[in-house]
């Protein structure tokens, strides 16, 4: 008997969805077995307490569904952590919702909060999740370009792209990939349009103790009337080196936090519970592991920012994050896709193609993204195979 033809399957809105470029170069570097400084995950040991304690839980038979919307203790934990480094004095009852890392507390707070037509401001270059995000929601993504080197912040141009449909503006700082660490001159000014527009801010803090040169990170939810219309998105993954636990949170007004659970609990149920009571032990570790944190990343900063200025490469010195974003104009690729492709293949080492981080492709053609979480050896051997290249104009 003949076999039904299946007709094609596919929601529109994935329709213009791309596979993540970052993803697929963590894909290309093992298939070619370059030394990956592409997608930003550490490659070195997560603090010894934290592991003991996530087995610990699991022997305890913490193994089933905790509270949708987080552990209690977990959430009391993230309470204490914020009175700790920022007097902020949150509700871990009515205004904290645990969730599968920040990626999962970004696409449940924007489906919960925004409706088809509505438009969020989104500062380019930005992380490619912000884009599918906003699409999934229905909303539209507001571009506004941060101005190379420094990645400074034209307050006009943030003001031009406002409109009466605004609902909400994505700001990520310490910021990937630029390194840029909002001001807070910039985040008030940001702050008091979204009081103008009566929008959100939604704020993606994940590298917030990745910071360098005695930067400091300012969360905007605590700047004069901004708690009200602040979501907070947060993890475990980068503060302490386990992105694969997918651990994070979202800390948002009791009014928004509502239908920001109700996405969640139907999204994902919980977070992984025996993860939930090891961040308990993580946002617990004593102030030393925070500082430690920032010093050894900015070692490993310095590092590569000198490996690459040797191999020609022009690299932007970032303030946090743990990404160096590179011009590479004076190589004579093509573009930066081209460039990666060279990168990966003939040369060893992955990194990101700039383009990935822009709205129009073009604007990001000369640039390449270096991920600098990784070991000292790590490093070094990228140094070693990043001679292969040459030097600039092949
Ligand atoms: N945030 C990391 C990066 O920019 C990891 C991205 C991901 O794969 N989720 O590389």
């Amino acid at each position: 008997m003949a076999v039904a033809p299946v007709r094609r399957f596919q929601s529109a809105r994935v329709a213009e969805f791309k596979e993540s470029v970052i993803r697929e170069m963590t894909r290309l570097a093992l298939q070619h077995g370059a030394v990956n400084l592409a997608q930003g995950f550490p490659d070195f040991a997560a603090p010894a307490e934290i592991k003991a304690a996530a087995q610990q839980a699991i022997a305890d038979d913490l193994n089933q569904y905790s509270i949708t919307w987080g552990a209690k203790p977990f959430r009391d934990a993230i309470r204490d952590y914020y009175r700790r480094f920022y007097q902020l004095d949150l509700d871990p009852e009515r205004e904290i919702t645990v969730c599968c890392g920040a990626t999962e507390g970004m696409i449940a707070s924007l489906l919960a909060l925004l409706n088809p037509g509505d438009e969020v401001v989104v500062f380019e270059p930005f992380y490619e999740n912000y884009w599918p995000d906003s699409q999934l929601s229905g909303a539209v993504c507001r571009y506004v370009p941060l101005r190379p080197p420094e990645w400074a912040l034209d307050l006009d141009a943030v003001r031009a792209v406002f409109t009466k449909r605004s609902r909400a503006v994505i700001l990520n700082s310490p910021n990937n990939p630029t390194g840029k660490v909002f001001s807070r001159d910039e985040l008030t000014a940001v702050a008091r349009l979204c009081e103008e527009y009566d929008c959100l801010l939604i704020t993606d803090e994940i590298y917030e103790h990745i910071i360098f040169d005695g930067e400091r990170h300012l969360p905007p939810i605590t700047l004069p009337g901004m708690r009200e219309r602040c979501v907070l998105v947060n993890s475990l993954s980068k503060t302490f080196s386990v992105t694969g636990w997918r651990v994070g949170w979202v800390i948002a007004p009791p009014d928004l936090t509502n239908p920001i659970r109700k996405v969640h609990d139907f999204l994902t149920v919980g977070a992984a519970a025996p993860l939930q009571q090891a961040g308990v032990t993580a946002l617990n570790l004593p102030d030393p592991y925070f500082t430690g944190l920032a010093q050894n990343y900015q070692t490993k900063r310095d590092l590569l920012l000198g490996i690459l200025e040797k191999t020609g490469f022009r690299p932007m010195v970032p303030k946090g994050a743990y990404y160096i974003l590179c011009d590479i104009s004076s190589f004579g690729f093509k573009d930066d896709l081209e460039c990666c492709r060279h990168l990966i293949e003939s040369v060893g080492v992955a990194a990101v193609p700039g383009s990935s981080f822009f709205s129009d492709p073009a604007d990001g053609s000369n640039l390449t993204r270096f991920c600098f979480a990784k070991r000292t050896e790590t490093l070094r051997s990228a140094a070693e195979r990043l001679e292969r290249l040459g030097g600039p104009s092949r």
